[in-house]
């Protein structure tokens, strides 16, 4: 809508999630507006699933290519099974363990959802969210919410209500974008994606679920390698990138890196000791040692290396070869991509 003062513009706001706000969001959801709203996973921009209009804007707002698919957000499996085909036991028995929580099933599309749900794919993912504002948000719209992470397209996503501030104030389709607070997401890296119109199933995006969780439940499960997926376009392109140039690093050239003395770097690491090797001007953002732990830190840590406007991010990347540290090096590697600007 055009603007006819500088004083119409309210800019993204953050509103406590409490039931007034859960219900003027529900509402803007309801008029094929767009919301953000915190999971447990990242913050996500979400809009009304069965809403072409709605879903348009999800795009347009974020800067997201119209065939990278949307996830579809539901508060249940009789939801789940509405708006997609090929629901089978395999998937009741992953739904049960993990629903609500950070698993993402990818199935057929219903006839009656829109093309722009799923990047016009005739496949549609699902996935039931555990953060309570989000379920609530779900609970007073009464219908499943596709919903992205909640930053411009490539950047790092948010894992609290200020992080989607930051990246969408002072932009004039964000005008009026409530986002709804819920504290800091508890598990701070998306949802693992796990195809299951593949015969094994398949891992497209790695998350904190890994196949080796899932596999007891439902046998066989494959796992894709980060240059090989193709099966799922927002998996491929240079993503979570800090503006900053990013690198990963072994420790000989992190020391290369810090003698140089016309760069200054921040320095990611989870390697204890490093404070001696990182002096100023150069800066040091220590990291849990546990992979859960440093997935929930992730986001923010490279967001806070960004503020820093230094020269270069060097991460020290962890857990060679531990399946539970798979979805940490997938972001880290994707962050430090140089594939596509
Ligand atoms: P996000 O941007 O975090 O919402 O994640 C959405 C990602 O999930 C997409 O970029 C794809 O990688 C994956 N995805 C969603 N829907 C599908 C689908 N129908 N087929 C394959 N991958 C999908
Ligand atoms: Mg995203």
């Amino acid at each position: 809508m055009q603007k006819t003062s500088i004083e119409t513009m309210t800019g993204p706001r953050i509103l406590p999630a409490d039931d007034a706000s859960i219900a003027e969001a529900a509402s803007k959801l309801s008029k094929g507006g767009v919301v953000a709203f915190p999971t447990e996973t990242v913050y996500g921009l979400g809009g009304s699933s069965m809403d072409p209009e709605a879903l348009d804007s999800i795009y347009r707002l974020k800067g997201r290519r119209q065939d990278n698919p949307l996830i579809a957000h539901v508060l249940d499996i009789e939801s789940a099974c509405s708006i997609t085909t090929g629901w089978d036991d395999r998937c009741t028995l992953l739904a049960e363990a993990w629903w609500p929580g950070p698993l993402t099933l990818v199935l057929g599309r219903a006839s009656d959802v829109p093309d722009q749900a799923s990047g016009g794919r005739p496949t549609l993912a699902v996935r039931s969210p555990e953060h309570p504002v989000a379920r609530a948000l779900l609970k007073a719209f009464g219908g499943p919410v596709s919903a992205p992470s909640a930053n411009r397209s490539g950047a790092v996503s948010p894992t609290c209500a200020q992080h989607v501030i930051d990246d969408f104030s002072g932009n004039p389709d964000a005008d009026g974008l409530i986002v709804l607070d819920g504290n800091r997401s508890r598990v701070g890296i998306e949802s693992t994606v796990l195809d299951m119109t593949l015969d094994p199933p398949r891992i497209l995006r790695p998350g904190v679920l890994t196949a080796e969780v899932l596999q007891p439940l439902i046998g066989q499960i494959e796992t894709t390698t980060i240059r090989e997926q193709d099966a799922s376009p927002g998996t491929t392109d240079k993503h979570y990138s800090p503006q900053t140039p990013c690198m990963l690093v072994e420790e000989p050239e992190l020391v290369e890196h810090l003698s140089g003395n016309n760069q200054r770097c921040v320095v990611i690491t989870s390697i204890s000791g490093r404070s001696s090797l990182v002096q100023p001007p150069h800066e040091l953002i220590v990291m849990p040692i546990d992979p859960v732990g440093y997935a929930v830190e992730l986001y923010e840590a490279l967001r806070r290396a960004d503020a820093e406007r230094a020269d270069l991010i060097l991460i020290e990347i962890a857990g060679e070869n531990d399946p539970n540290w798979l979805a940490v090096r997938d972001r880290l590697m994707r962050a430090a991509s140089d594939r596509i600007s």
